[in-house]
């Protein structure tokens, strides 16, 4: 049996080596932040490759640094996407210093969005309004790159907008309940949901400080954390992507005063497309201020 199995397996080992050492046919794109990886994916045809830098729920996209793979597929990319806004700036330094094929296409959302702004806060696809532009964008490029089939792109885009147009009903239907409601957030990382919501946040300086891993002030905590043992703020939302002893301190007062706590993160959770995992982090927020009334 042994000597009948090695033949199969030699084969196996040959077809892998043939199918990785062939170039790849479809068109190639990078997206810096996997979210916008997930969209190309969505509009893309089948034999597109598309590769995201950042991906890891468990790290902190901030602090993030390059390894040289990623040079590399920048210098092959079709197309690369990025966030922009200094979310990212590895990638506009990536993109300055590689050289890429004269065909290279590159889509900032910043850009697409007018945003350039150093108060402009970076999490831009926090906002319901993003996501229907990039996918424009990305699949007006795409296509542009290959023109194989105009039908497919039209109709994979018109099924991305009219999921985007179920989490745009959500947060409508959650702004006629609750807008002007306060909530309470350890960083300004949904601040564009917050806003669409009509929510209002409050503890803006402490939440700058924690998304640039800077102290925040003894006074700023002070008052974050009086407001939350008065449960003057209907939710307590934090970023498990980045949490410090600050911040599981914050999450324990709010429990222990009752304050609904509501964890979102940066990153795409594996599993979700960006249109799900919107909605599921819509519904935790939906959730909590049904449950937290100051
Ligand atoms: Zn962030």
């Amino acid at each position: 049996l042994k000597s009948a199995r090695a033949p199969v397996g030699f084969v196996w080992i040959s077809l892998l080596f043939v199918a990785s050492a062939s170039a790849h046919a479809g068109l190639t794109i990078v997206a810096a932040e996997n979210f916008y990886g997930d969209v190309a994916r969505q509009l893309g045809p089948a034999d597109a490759r598309v590769l995201d830098v950042l991906s890891k729920p468990d790290a902190d996209p901030h602090l993030y640094e390059p390894s040289p793979s990623v040079a590399r597929d920048i210098a092959r990319a079709d197309l690369v996407i990025y966030n922009g806004l200094n979310y990212d700036p590895w990638m506009t330094l990536l993109l300055a210093t590689t050289r890429g094929s004269p065909q290279r296409r590159v889509i900032s959302a910043a850009l697409l969005l007018r945003k350039g702004s150093s108060a402009d806060n970076p999490h831009l696809w926090y906002d319901p309004a993003t996501m229907p532009l990039v996918a424009g964008a990305v699949s007006r490029e795409m296509q542009a790159l290959d023109p194989t089939d105009p039908a497919g792109y039209a109709q994979r885009l018109q099924r991305f907008l009219a999921a985007m147009r179920q989490v745009d009903a959500r947060v409508a239907g959650l702004r006629s309940r609750y807008a002007g409601q306060p909530v309470a957030a350890t960083e300004p990382i949904c601040d564009y949901l917050i806003a669409a919501i009509g929510l209002e946040a409050h503890d803006r300086r402490f939440q700058l400080a924690t998304m640039n891993n800077t102290e925040p002030s003894a006074r700023d905590i002070g008052a974050f954390e009086d407001e939350l043992r008065h449960a003057r703020v209907r939710a307590l939302i934090y970023n498990r992507q980045a949490t410090n002893s600050a911040v599981e301190r914050l999450i324990r007062i709010a429990r222990e005063s009752n304050v609904p706590v509501v964890g979102v993160s940066e990153t795409e959770p594996a599993g979700l497309s960006y249109q799900q995992w919107m909605l599921s982090e819509l519904d935790a927020l939906e959730h909590a201020l049904a449950r937290g009334g100051p």
